[in-house]
């Protein structure tokens, strides 16, 4: 191989690197301006609204069965919220005090994650990391217990992260009073 061909191949890897990372950032935009978008336009559609209301039809068996497996939900449990308020605070990048909450991209899970984070800076250092391969993340995201945490460049434990959800990012803003940022 010539060097020209070399060069030409290093070009066209560099290529799609950049292309991947430009649709992971397009996904957490997407993400990001739809749970915004429930958010503002008022009327909560917290997914499978339509199942529950069906069975709320059917017998008062069922309907408590029901309410037992929703209070078993995340959101529901108490020691869910203590995490929220113990760790969403304070960045787990830098350690000061947390002023945004961003939908991120998790792609060795396939499911986005909120975080509570200083600044946009933050937010974009961690999403360029998770564009990367795996094994060259600096920062993860790992089940500890019936949890999800984010741990990021500050090492001090881990921030509790929940699934991206409509019920959640609204738990999470009543905790942190920070708003949901879009990335730049
Ligand atoms: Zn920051």
């Amino acid at each position: 191989m010539d060097t020209q061909t070399i060069l030409i191949i290093i070009a066209l890897l560099l290529l799609v690197c950049y292309m991947n990372q430009e649709t992971n950032r397009k996904i957490d935009i997407e993400n990001n301006k739809y749970i915004k978008r429930l958010i503002t336009n008022g009327k909560p559609v917290i997914e499978g609204n339509d199942n529950k209301k069906s069975t709320d039809k059917k017998s008062t068996d069922k309907k408590s069965n029901d309410n037992k497996k929703s209070n078993d939900k995340e959101s529901k449990n108490i020691n869910f919220r203590k995490e929220i308020e113990n760790t969403h605070k304070r960045c787990p990048h830098t350690g000061m005090k947390s002023k945004i909450i961003a939908c991120i991209q998790y792609p060795p899970l396939n499911t986005g994650f909120l975080v509570s984070l200083c600044c946009p800076r933050c937010l974009s250092e961690i999403q360029s990391d998770f564009a990367r391969p795996q094994q060259d993340h600096n920062y993860k995201i790992t089940k500890k217990g019936e949890y999800y945490y984010f741990h990021g460049k500050d090492k001090k434990g881990g921030q509790i992260a929940p699934k991206c959800t409509l019920e959640n990012t609204k738990i999470v803003r009543e905790i942190t009073k920070n708003e949901l940022s879009t990335p730049s």
